[in-house]
């Protein structure tokens, strides 16, 4: 037999098949080890045949690897073969979002772990007071029993190896697969549906149409709506994939998803080390668990027999990829659901403009949840005027509104939440003898200080420089801050409530393992009394005791030169006064502003998405924005100035004389800088165009893909989320 294989998916930009001979027992989409090259690879078996267009003899031989079933199943292989068709990219790249990395880079799976147990208890060994890990681990092993090394080691480095060279310690192999939720508890929570949500999920499981809009206000229910589809699908024997927006993986969701589905459920999470993933991955593929629930890259998830898929927050910009190969999360959702003959749930209390339209004109089917559970009011939205706050010499961060309500939030035993759209001290260092704005040098973008560290970053590259004593460039002393940023407000709050315990939570703070779970968890224990955050902390979360939500910059979104800004800022700030008031207290918000007559502000604080909608639709039509049109940017970027700019001549003569010869399909065309000219040292430029008519898009990718080389990256965005 021939196997046509894949190989070395990891490396290989373009696509590498090759014939190799196999045993009969190889079957498409297993992994096999290919020679190749003189040494021996991983690859994949596309297809088998009887012979080769290549000689026989000079075949090589693969050997298979003993796995249960092969790592791809033919609804993952069909897809990825349909994906690198819709992008033009190698199969080699779309293969890769359905496998978990340890299985790409061919390392047999880790079935044997090593685990840890006291062999003396803790009163009885000798430790020194200053053998933090070591107690550490003990003290953690004394009270859990037998734990994986891994694991501990992560919490404390070395703790187990230095217990066991004095003895205090055993350590076994284990063949177990690692449970990451064993210390997750929760009551389990008997619900009866709503009629309305009962109403919704009859609708769902009785429309004809694929695709369901699930429009339903902050509160409405929506996920208990969505975990009655997956228990049915789960009686049925179906399995089922469930889309959250990453951060909406709360450590409440996760126990309530525990306890309701228990081992059926496979929650992949960015907390989870690449071993537990993988054994979440396998424990998808083998069917022992039948649902998939995480963030974007959960779409890919190696299950069979799919009875629904649902996105939660569908409007979230986390669902488009930005890195190659840059799919989209509804394209590939909406593949799967019409393979399988299922259900695509999507819901949101904000759905974007685009997928509202397609709902109302009846494309897709469009479910109204209009009230809060148990008919709570949503909080009621006070418009701060800080024009008005200037003019009497105000010039902090909090109007007089907002500052009372906080006192009367912490003088009651309540929480706030303090949303900004900005993180850091402040934006931007600026010389204010010359105008010299502090820069990245890899990147040219402003660098933001950041007071903690004494340091000023780059947000794009991560790269950290030394607080400037002096401006580079004229030697003058007298630097200043522009902007303000969530430290800033931190460190100005506690100035005001001295007693009151603040928590931060942006980029800065939610690094590492569980970053952001940590936070969550200890404010949603109420260990403190004032959240400020940034977007993150929008979207999902329901913490009972929020009375308040303060929104420092309702501005500061509207203003990004995008056609998506004010959809944005009333998402967002719709998701943000959703947090507020979710129990029996009534919730308030106080929603700064330097523009209180803006449309969108209006609608937003008017719980207005209806008329929001028809205003931002006419808006579109007006200016042939999307849905009215396509945007659509080819990215070219590279280390070498002059190799991207090659690229950029290919690709842009390329499409020049698609658009001479279709001159009617194009709103616009053109070629110029990125709006960043250089990230992370690679040098950026752009092709932008606006298509009335996205049946040239096949021609579009075309083109860029044979513009790509090994040293320059030329990428399709469509309608991009970020033009950065
Ligand atoms: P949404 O996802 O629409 O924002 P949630 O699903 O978070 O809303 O529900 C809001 C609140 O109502 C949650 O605290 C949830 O536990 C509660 N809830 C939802 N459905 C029911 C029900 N049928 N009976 C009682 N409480 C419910
Ligand atoms: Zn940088």
């Amino acid at each position: 037999m021939v196997a046509e294989v894949i190989v070395d998916i990891a490396a290989s930009e373009t696509d590498r098949i090759f014939d190799y001979l196999c045993d009969e027992n190889v079957v498409v989409g297993s992994r096999v080890r290919a020679p190749f090259g003189g040494k021996t690879v991983p690859g994949f078996v596309m297809k088998i045949k009887e012979t080769s267009d290549y000689p026989m003899e000079k075949l090589k031989r693969v050997l298979p690897y003993h796995d249960e079933l092969p790592a791809l199943n033919l609804e993952c292989l069909s897809l990825a073969e349909k994906l690198a068709a819709r992008y033009r990219v190698p199969k080699a790249l779309t293969l890769r979002l359905f496998l978990p990395a340890e299985m790409r880079t061919g390392k047999v799976r880790e079935l044997l772990r090593n685990y840890a147990e006291l062999t003396v208890p803790i009163a009885e060994m000798k430790l020194v007071k200053s053998a933090k890990n070591q107690i550490g681990a003990a003290e953690y092993l004394e009270q859990n029993g037998k734990t994986d090394c891994a694991y501990l080691n992560g919490i404390y480095p070395g703790g187990v190896a230095a217990l066991e060279k004095k003895g205090y310690v055993r350590i076994t192999k284990e063949q177990i697969l690692r449970d990451p939720y064993k210390t997750v508890t929760a009551e389990k929570v008997e619900r009866v549906l709503t009629p309305d949500q009962d109403r919704a999920v009859k609708t769902i499981e009785t429309d004809g149409r694929t695709v369901q809009l699930l429009h339903g206000v902050t509160g409405s229910g929506k996920t208990e709506i969505y975990l009655t589809l997956i228990a049915k699908c789960l009686t049925q024997g179906k399995s089922s994939i469930f889309l959250v927006p990453e951060i909406s993986l709360t450590p409440q969701m996760l126990s309530q998803l525990r306890v309701r589905f228990g081992k059926n459920a496979a929650i992949l999470h960015s907390g989870l080390s690449a071993g537990e993933r993988f054994d979440e991955w396998w424990r998808l593929r083998t069917g022992e668990a039948k649902i998939a629930i995480g963030a974007r890259s959960a779409i890919f998830a190696p299950l069979e027999n799919l009875g629904v898929i649902i996105v939660d927050e569908e409007h979230d910009s986390s669902y488009s990829s930005e890195s190659a190969p840059r799919y989209n999360t509804f394209d590939v959702a909406l593949l799967r659901a019409k393979r399988n003959g299922c259900k695509l749930v999507l819901g949101s209390a904000t759905p974007s403009v685009e997928t509202y339209k397609r709902a109302k004109e009846g494309e897709f089917s469009l479910i109204r949840l209009e009230k809060r559970i148990n008919k709570r009011p949503l909080p009621e939205i006070h418009i701060a005027d800080m024009r008005r706050e200037v003019r009497r010499g105000n010039n902090s961060n909090f109007s007089g509104a907002l500052k009372e309500e906080i006192e009367k939030c912490l003088s009651a035993d309540k929480q706030a939440i303090l949303f900004l759209n900005r993180r850091g001290y402040s934006q931007t260092v600026i010389c204010k003898e010359c105008g010299y704005v502090a820069k990245c040098e890899a990147c040219d973008v402003s660098l933001t200080y950041h007071k903690e560290e004494k340091c000023l970053k780059c947000h794009y590259c991560g790269m950290k420089y030394n607080m400037l004593s002096a401006c580079p460039d004229c030697g003058g002393v007298k630097l200043t801050y522009a902007g303000t940023g969530t430290q800033r407000v931190v460190a100005d709050l506690q100035k005001l409530y001295p007693t009151a315990r603040i928590l931060r939570m942006d980029n800065d703070t939610t690094s590492g393992k569980e970053g952001h779970y940590k936070i969550l968890k200890a404010f949603g224990e109420h260990k403190a009394d004032i959240l400020v955050g940034t977007q993150m902390i929008a979207k999902g979360h329901d913490f009972p005791a929020v009375t308040l939500v303060g929104i420092l910059d309702a501005d500061m979104s509207l203003h990004f030169s995008d056609y998506r800004s004010g959809e944005r800022t009333f998402q967002l700030l719709t998701q943000v006064a959703g947090r507020s008031g979710r129990a029996e207290e009534k919730g308030k918000v106080v929603l700064q502003t330097f523009d209180p007559e803006n449309e969108v502000l209006r609608f937003a604080t008017s719980y207005d998405y209806e008329g929001f909608y028809e205003n931002e639709i006419s808006l579109r039509a007006a200016m042939a924005f999307p849905p009215y049109s396509k945007i659509v940017r080819i990215l070219v970027s590279g280390e070498d100035n002059k190799k991207a700019l090659d690229a950029l001549k290919d690709v842009y003569f390329a499409l020049k004389v698609l658009y001479e010869n279709n001159a009617e399909k194009f709103l616009f065309f053109d070629k110029m800088h990125a709006p960043i000219k250089r990230i992370q040292n690679k040098h950026r430029y752009q092709v932008l165009m606006r298509l009335s008519d996205s049946s040239i898009l096949p021609e579009i990718y075309n083109a860029c893909a044979e513009a790509r080389t090994r040293d320059v990256l030329v990428s399709v965005e469509e309608n991009p989320t970020n033009l950065s």
